[in-house]
């Protein structure tokens, strides 16, 4: 382990990333996503050497030399390493299926340096307070960059959002995941409020009234409800894991319109139809739904691949709790599902699992060029490997990807210059 003031040389690997966005664009991100389709950046693709010095990527291009640390990573891939917009870790109160450190070190195992906590914890996150202990913990783990939500309403309660006022600085998010804000005049106050206040709110599209009868429906209707309340209230807005592709068109319709409007899907929503057995919210669809999540990926109008990591306990999975862990498969599913088919590009992936995201949680990540952070991560795209849950850092076991065969596996994650995961099995040679 190198001290985060050292300097890492990334010898050889093949570099694939996009390049930086114009300062404008940056610009344009810091006063909210306008809705364009997709980033028609320009893409670097070629063998490299990276130098990281201070945390921060220095120097991108060959023949670099280094007085400090090296790697050799010829014969694999250094892509920026990911950040998860959407992650249940669990803590406090349910730190038996998951903990800020289990899920630390399960996200730096699946390759990310960033993750976007849920509030639907117990307690709930609803204070500046609570979000300054999560992040101060998180800190001291010392592996991933952690951007706590605080809930849209108190305590999850669907009715009081007085307690938006006084988070803080440090909330850039709100989300009631795991549930919709029921009552429409509750959600456009909270909106109103998040407007005001320049947070985003992450929706979790559905009317529970109607999750028994039609599921489907219930995804539908809400995304529509939530992005005329977004536009009427003048808010940022993230539709969370769109799983439909009634859904999937209400925000197109929403980016077209140039709606501050930005969307995620899951790894499982993609890979999966509901042929597999499998309890998840919003569930697995059908064949259609994910031709039409995969057509939306390559055409521009996806932002982000999410994980919606959610550990449980075996007892309480086999009790109907809906969820799957998803950090350590991720990007072995996404790579496997989208790129080696054909349907978009590595780099174009990076932008899904790095650069899209960063840029929502207002971070200085996801590209690999000077002045950005120095997270990587390093990835082997030919060597198939099998999902062996009993190897995850996470607590939790519950996937339906155990047993699969997979390309794409992470073998090295480094945050600011620090290596925090290295996978030793992997044919790896390191020198000082
Ligand atoms: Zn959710």
């Amino acid at each position: 382990m190198e001290s985060d003031t050292a300097s890492l040389l990334i010898h050889g690997a093949r570099v694939v990333s996009s390049t930086p966005c114009l300062e404008e664009r940056l610009a344009s991100w810091t006063k909210g996503w306008e809705g364009q389709k997709g980033s028609g950046d320009a893409v670097q693709d070629g063998v490299m050497d990276i130098l990281i010095r201070g945390g921060v990527v220095t120097a991108v291009g060959s023949g670099l030399s280094s007085d400090g640390a090296a790697i050799e990573a010829g014969g694999l891939t250094c892509l920026p390493a990911f950040c998860d917009l959407h992650a249940h870790f669990r803590d406090p109160g349910l730190t038996h299926k998951e903990d800020l450190a289990s899920g630390s070190h399960a996200a730096v195992r699946g390759g990310y340096t960033a993750v976007n906590l849920m509030a639907n914890t117990k307690p709930v996150i609803s204070s500046r307070l609570q979000v300054q202990g999560i992040l101060d913990r998180a800190a001291a783990i010392g592996l991933v960059d952690v951007h706590q939500c605080a809930s849209i309403t108190k305590n999850m309660d669907g009715m009081t959002v007085d307690h938006l006022e006084s988070l803080g600085e440090a909330v850039r998010i709100i989300s009631d995941d795991g549930h919709d804000v029921m009552d429409a005049r509750v959600m456009l106050q909270a909106m109103t409020a998040a407007s005001r206040l320049g947070l985003t709110v992450m929706c979790h599209c559905e009317d529970m009234n109607l999750s028994d009868t039609d599921y489907r429906l219930a995804e539908d209707l809400m995304t529509h409800r939530n992005i005329e309340l977004a536009r009427a209230a003048g808010c940022c807005l993230h539709i969370a894991h769109v799983s439909t592709e009634g859904s999937m068109r209400a925000v197109i319709a929403a980016k077209e319109q140039g709606r501050a409007v930005t969307c995620e899907v899951t790894p499982h929503h993609l890979a999966l139809t509901s042929a597999t057995s499998y309890r998840v919210n919003p569930p697995l669809r059908t064949q259609e739904d994910v031709d039409f999540l995969i057509r939306a990926v390559t055409q521009g109008w996806v932002d982000a691949i999410a994980t919606d990591h959610a550990p449980h306990t075996t007892d309480d999975k086999a009790a109907g709790a809906p969820g799957m862990v998803g950090l350590e498969t991720a990007f072995g599913v996404c790579y496997t599902t989208l790129v080696r088919p054909g349907h978009i590009t590595l780099a174009r992936l990076t932008e899904l699992m790095s650069r899209n995201p960063a840029r929502i949680l207002s971070l200085n990540k996801g590209c690999i060029a000077p002045g950005y952070d120095g997270d990587l991560v390093l990835v082997d795209l030919d060597t198939p490997w099998t999902v062996d849950t009993t190897a995850f850092a996470s607590k939790g076991r519950n996937t339906p990807f155990a047993g699969k065969t997979l390309l794409g596996r992470v073998v090295m994650t480094v945050k600011a210059g620090r290596v925090v995961y290295h996978d030793e099995t992997a044919p790896q040679e390191e020198r000082q």
